[in-house]
C-alpha cells in the first residue's frame, strides 16, 4: 500500500543518530565532534550509577554529573541544574535516561542553547522531538522550539536491558501511541506515515522477544529502532485525543506517564476508528485483529500491560471530573469530542474492557 498524498509539507530536524550495541561508549568522540570539552552528565537519582559509568567513558571531558532529573521536568530542578552547569563551566549536555532526563537536558538547552547528546534508556521518544513539557506550581505547559531538539542521539541496546519488563511494555505502548495518532494527524505526510507503520512493526515483532528475554540485544535494538521512528513521528506531526487525554490524567490526577498511555491507547484509537477507518487500517495490519482499538487492547493484554485505569490509582468518582477537564478546551480530533463520549471511553478504560465490547 502506498502512503502517497497529493499535497504535504515535510519538516524534519537535522539530528545525528548513531545506532548499535556499545555505541554509547563512544560518547567522548561525539563530544569532540561537537567541538566541546566540558560535558555535564544528566540522569535521575535512580540512574546515578549509569551516569557515573558514562563519566568514566567521557574521561577528562566530564565537567560533572547532575542526577536530580524528575518526572514532568519541574522548573525548580531545571534552575538548580542551570546553576550547576554554570558553576562547572559546562559547554554541552549528555543525558542518559528516559523522558524525564531528556526533558531536563531540553529545559537547560532551551535556556542556554547548549548542544545535547542523548542516550535513551526507555522508548518514550522525547529525544527525537523539539517538544518540551515543564511543570511549575502544579501546572504543566508544553512548548515546541528548535533549541530543544537534541543534536545527537546514541541508541545503544546495552543501555536499555536494565529497563524492567513491566516498564519496557508500558514504555513501548507509549511509543506506539505516537505512531498510532500520527497516522491520522492533520499535518501527516507520506514520510511520517511510513515511519509510524515501520515503528509499530518493529514493536510488534520485537516486544514479545524482549519480554521472553529482556537481555536479547537484537530484540532490544529493534525496539529502540521502533522508539526512534515513533518519536520522530511525534516530533513532526500534531497529536490528538489520546495524547490530550493522557496529559489530563497525568497532570490533574497524577497518574504515571507510560502506564496511562498503555491503558488509554486502545480506547482512544477505538474512539477514532469509525471516523478514519482507512487511516487506522495499518494498526490492524500490524497487530492483527478485527478493529484497531481491539487489536491494540489484545496486544497490550498479551504483553502483560496494565489494562485498567482502576489499577493506576484512578478513582471511579474522578471519571466525571476527568471528562469535564478533557473537554474544556477545543482541539482537533478525527471524531467529534463531547463529554458523554469521553465519559464512556473513561468508563471502559477504568474497567479495562476491550474497546467496542
Ligand atoms: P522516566 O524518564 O520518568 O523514567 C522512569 C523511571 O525509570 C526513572 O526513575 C528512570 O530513572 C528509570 N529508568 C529509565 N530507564 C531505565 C533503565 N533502562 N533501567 C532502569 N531504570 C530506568 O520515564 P519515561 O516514560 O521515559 O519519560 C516520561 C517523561 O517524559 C514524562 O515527563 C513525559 O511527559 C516526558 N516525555 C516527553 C516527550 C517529549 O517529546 N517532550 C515525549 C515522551 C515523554
Amino acid at each position: 500500500m502506498s502512503y502517497f498524498q497529493p499535497q504535504f509539507v515535510s519538516d524534519t530536524a537535522a539530528v545525528r543518530v548513531r545506532f548499535g550495541p556499545g555505541v554509547s561508549r563512544e560518547v567522548g568522540a561525539e563530544i569532540d565532534r561537537l567541538g566541546k570539552t566540558r560535558a555535564l552528565i544528566l540522569s535521575t537519582p535512580h540512574q546515578a550509577s549509569q551516569a557515573l559509568l558514562l563519566a568514566e567513558d567521557v574521561g577528562a571531558r566530564s565537567a560533572g554529573i547532575f542526577s536530580k532529573a524528575a518526572m514532568h521536568t519541574p522548573v525548580k530542578v531545571t534552575e538548580e541544574a542551570l546553576a550547576h552547569a554554570r558553576d562547572v563551566g559546562a559547554d554541552c549536555l549528555v543525558a542518559i535516561g528516559g523522558g524525564s532526563t531528556t526533558g531536563l537536558g531540553k529545559a537547560i538547552a532551551y535556556r542556554t542553547d547548549l548542544p545535547q547528546i542523548v542516550i535513551p534508556t526507555t522508548y518514550a521518544g522525547s529525544e527525537a522531538t523539539p517538544i518540551l513539557g515543564q511543570t511549575e506550581k502544579g501546572r504543566k505547559t508544553t512548548l515546541t522550539d528548535p533549541r530543544v531538539q537534541p543534536e545527537v542521539i546514541l541508541y545503544d541496546a546495552e543501555r536499555i536491558v536494565s529497563l524492567p519488563v513491566s516498564m519496557t511494555v508500558t514504555s513501548a505502548l507509549n511509543a506506539i501511541a505516537h505512531a498510532a495518532e500520527g497516522l491520522y494527524a492533520q499535518n501527516r505526510n507520506p514520510l511520517t506515515t511510513a515511519l509510524a507503520v515501520e515503528g509499530m512493526r518493529a514493536f510488534a515483532s520485537a516486544l514479545p522477544r524482549v519480554k521472553d528475554d529482556p537481555a536479547d540485544l537484537d530484540a532490544r535494538g529493534e525496539t529502540l529502532y521502533g522508539a526512534w521512528l515513533c518519536g520522530a513521528v511525534l516530533g513532526q506531526v500534531g497529536m490528538a485525543l489520546h495524547h490530550k487525554l493522557c496529559h489530563t490524567l497525568g497532570g490533574s490526577f497524577d497518574l504515571p506517564h507510560a502506564e496511562t498511555h498503555a491503558v488509554v491507547l486502545p480506547h482512544a484509537i477505538g474512539f477514532n476508528q469509525t471516523a478514519v477507518p482507512d487511516l487506522l487500517a495499518p494498526v490492524t495490519e500490524v497487530f492483527g485483529g478485527t478493529s484497531p482499538g481491539a487489536a491494540l487492547h489484545d496486544f497490550a493484554n498479551r504483553m502483560g500491560a496494565p489494562l485498567k485505569l482502576a489499577d493506576l490509582g484512578f478513582e471511579e468518582t474522578d471519571i466525571d471530573r476527568a471528562a469535564e477537564i478533557a473537554t474544556q478546551s477545543a482541539y482537533w480530533n478525527p471524531a467529534p469530542i463531547d463529554k458523554t463520549g469521553i465519559r464512556n471511553l473513561l468508563v471502559a478504560a477504568f474497567h479495562g474492557r476491550s474497546p467496542g465490547s
